[in-house]
């Protein structure tokens, strides 16, 4: 009886103690995988920057006038065109004394940096976010390439950016972002955004042609601040260790959990900034007005365009959303329902800015409540994806083996009986 009891116990002590060789084993090979995975990596950047693919004719061209906005204004408490003016003048004031805030157009680079560091700083990267440098340790490592001939991130033709689960970098493919920014200079309406310039007299100039321009580079940089703002949180919330060794996370490809808590994380770091909150919903509206609109258009012709549908559309747009092939439309309707959730007054503001000089606002002349309506105009059509209709081809599966097994039991149970008879 003893000496059984010792042999249990020596066996058991045995087996938990192969079981943590076994844990610790794997874990330090794994950790040796990722080191060995990581110098690789960062070596073949090192190589690309020696060959020259970052990007960075794109990044330092000041021709894209990227603007910061200055300060923000809420107008939600109904006030006059009259109090606007004079709070506009006031502030005007306020920012010509201070010759930092005059006009600063930045380089995409200088953008992407500000951008970033605004994102990232309520994390532990706080004041360290790296934009087409080499790639430093425990910092937030941007890089846009031209090219990816080593294949560093699988699939780099066709996406615009991609966390690597690699020493914090954000991989992005400038040919893919210029072309998408191109798609923006297309633009030809304006139908949410208040653009005006406050003149010397003190008269407020609604300058529509000059406004076109103005407009897609808010259409713009509201893009890249959800792009990068996605991949940001995808480093923050997901991290190398979540995410070494599975496939990268990407803005553009399926979109699941993590796609998700990326978006939302874009929603918070918006918020978490005075002048960005203030200017991302209200272009993310004019965003959601544009994809409608093109949706609208194909759907049902131009003809159906025509004033006052711009405004009250009658027709309901329909779109298909799978989490394979998730529309943009979709997921912009999703971020603009959590920032008003956030803040019901999200599109009640309006950001201060300079333009050619002079100080302008930008806001919104549409409300929660047309987005509300617009919503109402919009059928989404969910399809099960791909991973779910595998989980059903399972059940599927499963169901008919318990059934077979069913079947087999009861015939020989049956023949069983007419033995005995
Ligand atoms: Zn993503």
């Amino acid at each position: 009886m003893q000496i059984d009891r010792n042999i249990t116990l020596l066996a058991l002590s045995s087996v938990i103690v192969l079981a943590l060789i076994l844990i610790l084993g794997t874990s330090l090979t794994h950790s040796r995988r990722v080191d060995l995975r990581e110098n690789r990596f960062l070596q073949t950047i090192e190589k690309y920057k020696q060959m020259g693919l970052l990007e960075n004719d794109l990044m330092n061209d000041r021709t894209l006038r990227y603007r910061l906005s200055l300060a923000t204004l809420d107008y939600s408490e109904k006030k006059t065109f009259a109090v606007v003016k004079s709070e506009l003048k006031k502030q005007q004031a306020l920012l010509l004394q201070e010759p930092d805030n005059v006009e600063r157009l930045l380089s995409l680079k200088e953008y992407v940096t500000a951008l970033a560091s605004r994102m990232a700083s309520n994390s532990v990267f706080n004041g360290r976010v790296t934009v087409n440098e080499t790639p430093q340790k425990n910092h937030l490592n941007i890089l846009f390439l031209s090219s990816d001939p080593d294949n560093l991130l699988t699939g780099f033709e066709d996406i615009s950016c991609a966390f690597t689960g690699t020493s914090n970098v954000v991989l992005c493919n400038s040919k893919t972002i210029n072309r998408t920014l191109e798609d923006f200079d297309r633009v030809s309406e304006n139908f949410s955004t208040a653009i005006a310039t406050l003149d010397s007299d003190g008269s407020l100039t609604i300058n529509s042609l000059a406004n076109g321009a103005i407009l897609k580079q808010l259409l713009k940089q509201n893009f890249l601040t959800w792009l990068l703002g996605h991949e940001i949180g995808h480093v923050i919330l997901h991290g190398n260790k979540v995410n070494s060794g599975s496939m990268p996370l990407h803005f553009d490809f399926v979109y699941d959990d993590k796609e998700r808590e990326a978006d939302a994380f874009v929603v918070h770091a918006v918020r978490a900034d005075n002048s960005l909150q203030a200017a991302f919903p209200v272009i993310l509206l004019e965003f959601i007005e544009q994809r409608y609109h093109k949706i609208y258009q194909e759907q049902y012709g131009s003809s159906a365009m025509v004033f006052p549908a711009r405004n009250s559309p009658v027709e309901q747009i329909s779109i298909t959303a799978t989490s394979y092939s998730m529309p943009l439309l979709v997921r912009a309707m999703s971020l603009m329902d959590q920032s008003i959730h956030e803040n019901s007054k999200a599109l009640n503001q309006a950001t201060y800015s300079v333009i050619d000089g002079k100080l302008a606002y930008v806001g919104s002349y549409k409300f929660t409540d047309y987005y509300e309506f617009l919503k109402t105009r919009v059928h989404i059509v969910e399809k099960p994806s791909i991973q779910s209709s595998r989980v059903a081809l399972c059940f599927l599966i499963f169901g008919m083996v318990i059934a077979l097994a069913l079947l087999a039991y009861s015939q020989l149970h049956r023949k069983g009986h007419g033995e005995y008879k």
